[in-house]
This record gives C-alpha cells, structure tokens and sequence, in this order.
C-alpha cells in the first residue's frame, strides 16, 4: 500500500504541475547530490527574438535571408524556429514551401526551397564542415547564432537572443544551499552556455552538446558517485532519461520523454524541481 503522506503529497504535487509517475523516484529526489539542468526552455524563457540578421552573400538582402530561414522553420518545433518565423511577420515577408524537411540531430535542419537545399546549423556544425565563422558572428555572448547554407554555400548568420527565467535564480539558491551540485547541459554554443552558467552561478556546464552525449555525461557523474537527476524535453532525450537517477521531462516534451522519465514537469520551471526535493525530503523525513 502507499503510505498516506506519499499518496497525498503526490496529489498535492499534480496540482502543482508535477507528475510523479513512480514513487521510488519521489523517494529518491531526496538522494540527489547532482542535478543537470537543459537550458533553453528550462533555466531559460525559450522565447528567442532575433536580434541581428546578416547576409554575407551580394546577392541576397538581410530580409531575403530572413526569409529563406522562416520558410524552413516552418517545420521545427524548437524555440529558435518561433523567433525566426515571428521575426519574419514583423517585417511581413512573404515565405515559400519547403519539402523534404529533416532535423539535423542536435546541429539544426534542413529542407529543400525553390530547388537548393537550405541548412540551418549550429556553429558547431560549421566548423565541423571546415567553414570559415564570419566576422562579427559572435559579437555578443548572450547571443545563440545559427548559419544558413544554400547548397553548401554559407549565406549569412541570425542571432537571436533568449532571457534567463525568474524563478532560475531562486531554484538555484535553494538547491544550492542544499548543497546540490547544479550542471547545465546544452546544444547551444560555449558563450551563451557560460554566460548563463556565470549569470546563474551554476557549478558546472557543457556546451555543444548533442542528445547521445548526455547518456555518457551521467553515466560519468555516476561512476564519481553521483546520484544524478537530469530535466530533458526531447525524443533524444530518452536515453538520458533513463539512465538518471530521477529523470524529469519538461514541458511540452516529447510523449517519448515523458514516458521514459520518472517525473514529468508540466511548466518547465526550475522552482518546481528544488519545490519536489525539498517536499521529498519533507515527506519521507515524516515517515521515518
Ligand atoms: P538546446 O535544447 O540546448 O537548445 P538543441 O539540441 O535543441 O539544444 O539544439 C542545439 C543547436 O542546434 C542549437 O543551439 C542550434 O544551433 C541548432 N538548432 C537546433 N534546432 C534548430 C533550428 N530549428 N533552427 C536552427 N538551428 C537549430
Ligand atoms: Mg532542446
């Protein structure tokens, strides 16, 4: 049987938008020493606007290149897509069809538009493809950059930049004085990454870092000893998921995270997590 106070407090937590979907993991959020934390959408809002839009192309205005890029952003779901598009309605530019859309697993994407194949990348793919980073790309360290190619020729950059949560700050103080180690694991590139680190003051971060690492990451963490809790949002976050100690999936994440995870968070909110450790603790502390 359940014991009442987990069985009340869990239901205490529903309402909260927490769902314990395993008790053991609820149990467990009270063992957890590390916590990593995704960051966009997460530690911050995932409301990207664009702040800047350079075509290095002679050929191509800024506005056509923003324009390029919202037709392909169509298709994604992630929140560089909602800025770029919403960008593009500002400036009320007219967007063409793409076919053939694919993600480029956590580097961007790629369709087909008026016969040239565009991909939109994440510098790491860039450099990785041997191009040069243009001048000026990386002006500012808040700012996530992505690239736009034509064929596999570079047609210019967008910046966008996204703003750390509230409740970020207070979620970290509390876990911290718990003495919870709190990492951030992110795709998005090492500047915005230790930005965000140092705004925040977080233990740990790693940049650049795809889906099928964050497995290995945890894994790592755990053979120091660690009992690991991680937060994910994606299909390829699954793996992750499940190997933590406490998997949680957040927001409008995937079915695929979410049944893979111990805790699902509706609102993504960092409060909410230190919230379940330290309700916990509270808990299995009345049992004992
Ligand atoms: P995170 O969730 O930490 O932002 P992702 O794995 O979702 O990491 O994305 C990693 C990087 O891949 C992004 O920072 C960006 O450079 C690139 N990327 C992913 N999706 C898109 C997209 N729809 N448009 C442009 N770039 C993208
Ligand atoms: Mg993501």
């Amino acid at each position: 049987a359940v014991p009442l106070v987990v069985a009340i407090s869990t239901a205490v937590s529903a309402k909260k938008g927490l769902l314990i979907r395993n008790r053991t993991a609820f149990e467990n959020s009270r063992k957890i020493t590390t916590i990593i934390f995704d960051k966009t959408g997460t530690l911050t809002k995932g409301d990207f606007g664009v702040t800047r839009v350079k075509s290095i192309s002679d050929s191509l205005s800024d506005d056509e290149l923003l324009a390029i890029a919202a037709s392909v952003e169509g298709n994604s779901e992630h929140p560089i897509a909602s800025g770029i598009i919403k960008a593009s309605r500002e400036k009320e530019l007219e967007l063409d069809e793409p076919s053939n859309f694919e993600n480029i697993t956590g580097k961007g994407i790629q369709a087909d538009l008026n016969g040239k194949k565009i991909e939109i990348v994440s510098p790491g793919y860039l450099k990785e493809k041997n191009f040069d980073i243009p001048e000026n790309a990386f002006k500012n360290d808040s700012e996530t950059v992505v690239f736009i190619l034509s064929d596999g020729d570079l047609l210019g950059y967008l910046a966008l930049a996204d703003g750390i949560r509230e409740e970020s700050y207070d979620a970290v103080k509390t876990l911290k004085d718990r003495g919870i180690n709190i990492v951030m694991a992110t795709g998005d590139n090492e500047k915005v990454a230790k930005a965000v680190s140092n705004e925040l003051g977080l233990d740990n971060y790693y940049a650049e870092v795809l889906p099928e690492d964050k497995q290995k990451i945890i894994q790592d963490l755990q053979e120091k000893g660690e009992f690991v809790a991680m937060t994910g949002d994606g299909v390829n976050d699954a793996p992750a998921l499940a190997q933590a100690n406490v998997g949680i999936a957040v927001g409008s994440g995937t079915d695929v995270a979410a049944e893979t995870a111990d805790i699902v968070l509706v609102n993504s909110n960092p409060k909410d997590i230190a919230n379940l450790i330290l309700f916990g603790t509270a808990t299995y502390n009345k049992m004992m």
